[in-house]
């Protein structure tokens, strides 16, 4: 049966309707599709950023609300005058900020034909959904969990909230205590409960303190654990919180691991906290938003290893994946439990034995969303098209080039590392001997600031022992090494402008 293309009058649709219509389309679709591989190829001639003119800023803002449209063609025309020169520079070659990934080419393509193909990734039988199994199942067994269930997620912040969500289900079902019924609530018809509380070190990204106050365990239940001085958790320390908290009535649940931190790049010492977890009864996430991945480099691996007896690990796969926003996955190693932390049913979504909805919900009973969209194929092409192997040695080479940095930081005495850079991330400052200490933080952030400006580079900033830091995250596959060299060229360069006052200013 073939389906009637007549359109009754006043009928409209969003499709172009004839063939000449599908022609003008076609021609603007691949204009699209060229100018966004121009800009991506021409991007080493371009600043690392540029500020924003405020003539773009007040034509972005007089846009009143499109009630009748202007067609393809005029509103494309502004997205290329206004929005396609001033993205946040994360595509550069220099641009080492927060961690954000690069995306590929390939990548871009991928998103659209997820995009045209539209599948809906509740669940479904469908082939879109064996894809994303597929993922899920190579992912499991490239991280050492073979079996795991997973999902794929917006970012690292959803997929260890997730995990944290199936560890406070798994504690509580232990318990005798149905936290998807009863909540975390002190209902008057139930004895009270102990508190639960969950550990993971200071250095521990934001994502957890969101997840326990989401999750109704509040902030107060993150308890932050002090760390050494290789910024790794202290286990001595963590034993003896834990031990206070059972004696004080609390019930710890969960220890939370880091497979490279944000700030620095530490690993804590997982085999230990998989240990430890094991002796006391917790459960062991690991927070692998981008260190995870260097599990597939043999030669990587042994920084991050332990990371596999996670009970779930979370992990991107748009930092050091280099896919394109918005892509990570969480994996849960029982199965089981995390679809009981999440499967619900509802009459309208009730699983079928044939037909379109055979097969129930998987996707939909792994985590919090239902609409979900086809992330999995930017996986599964890019990873069919270049191969693991590859990925491996991008990650070895952004390795090798912080190592590097860090060479060539050690090689100037106005330069101090403020911190240990094991693997891609590398905390650094201007700070030649005769400026005095309180000096140093402003003339650093000024020293970023032009970097930014002046479209040299794009690092980020933190604070490390109470000092501030420039900090370089790498895991950028279009960065050189000459990139890095020319960065350590102009901090010296702003750094001793910045130095004399008197130049300072002239050179603002
Ligand atoms: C980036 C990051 C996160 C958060 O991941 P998103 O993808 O930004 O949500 C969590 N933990 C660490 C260590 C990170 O670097």
């Amino acid at each position: 049966m073939t389906t009637t293309t007549d359109a009754a009058p006043g009928e409209e649709t969003f499709d172009p309707r004839t063939p000449g219509e599908w022609a003008a389309f076609r021609t603007l679709a691949v204009r699209m599709v060229d100018d966004m591989l121009a800009h991506l190829a021409g991007l080493p001639q371009q600043p690392a950023w540029r500020p924003m003119p405020d003539a773009v800023r007040a034509a972005l803002a007089a846009q009143p609300v499109p009630r009748a449209g202007v067609g393809a063609e005029a509103a494309y025309a502004d997205f290329v005058a206004h929005v396609l020169p001033y993205p946040n520079g994360n595509l550069h070659p220099r641009f080492w900020g927060w961690v954000q990934g690069n995306g590929t080419p390939l990548g871009m393509m991928a998103d659209m034909l997820a995009a045209g193909l539209n599948p809906h990734l509740a669940g479904f039988d469908h082939a879109p959904a064996l894809v994303e199994q597929q993922v899920v199942d190579w992912m499991a067994e490239l991280l050492g969990m073979p079996g795991a269930s997973g999902v794929l997620v917006p970012g690292g912040t959803m997929a260890s909230t997730i995990g944290l969500a199936v560890a406070r289900h798994a504690h509580a079902r232990a318990a005798g205590h149905d936290v998807r019924e009863e909540g975390l609530q002190a209902w008057p018809d139930r004895a009270p409960r102990a508190p639960m509380v969950f550990y993971g070190s200071a250095e521990t990204h934001g994502w957890a303190r969101k997840a326990a106050e989401l999750l109704g365990l509040g902030h107060r239940a993150f308890r932050r654990v002090p760390v050494d001085a290789e910024h790794r958790i202290d286990p001595r320390a963590l034993r003896a919180m834990v031990a206070a908290d059972r004696a004080a009535g609390l019930a710890p649940f969960c220890v939370v691991g880091t497979a490279g931190t944000v700030n620095t790049g530490a690993t804590d010492d997982l085999p230990a906290l998989a240990d430890f977890c094991g002796e006391q009864g917790l459960w062991f996430h690991v927070d692998g938003a981008f260190g995870a991945l260097a599990y597939l480099s043999d030669a990587l691996r042994p920084q991050v290893a332990g990371m596999e007896r996670a009970d779930s690990l979370g992990f991107d796969l748009h930092k050091w994946g280099s896919l394109p926003f918005e892509c990570a996955c969480v994996l849960v190693r029982d199965p089981a439990l995390h679809r009981d932390a999440f499967a619900a049913s509802a009459s309208y979504l009730a699983p079928m034995t044939r037909g379109v909805a055979a097969g129930g919900l998987p996707f939909a009973d792994r985590g919090m969303d239902l609409t979900r969209g086809f992330k999995a194929l930017k996986v599964w092409l890019s990873l069919r098209a270049d191969g693991v192997d590859k990925l491996a040695r991008l990650i070895e080479q952004n390795v090798a080039q912080t190592r590097h940095l860090v060479a060539r930081i050690a090689a100037h005495e106005e330069l101090e590392l403020l911190a240990p850079a094991p693997l891609n991330v590398a905390c650094f400052r201007y700070a030649p001997a005769g400026l005095p200490e309180p000096e140093r933080d402003a003339l650093n952030e000024e020293l970023l600031l032009r970097l930014q400006e002046r479209g040299i580079a794009v690092p980020s900033s933190t604070v490390v022992g109470g000092r501030f830091a420039l900090r370089v995250a790498n895991v950028n596959h279009r960065t050189r090494r000459a990139d890095l060299d020319a960065l350590v060229d102009a901090v010296l360069t702003l750094g001793a402008e910045l130095a004399r006052p008197a130049a300072a200013l002239a050179g603002a």
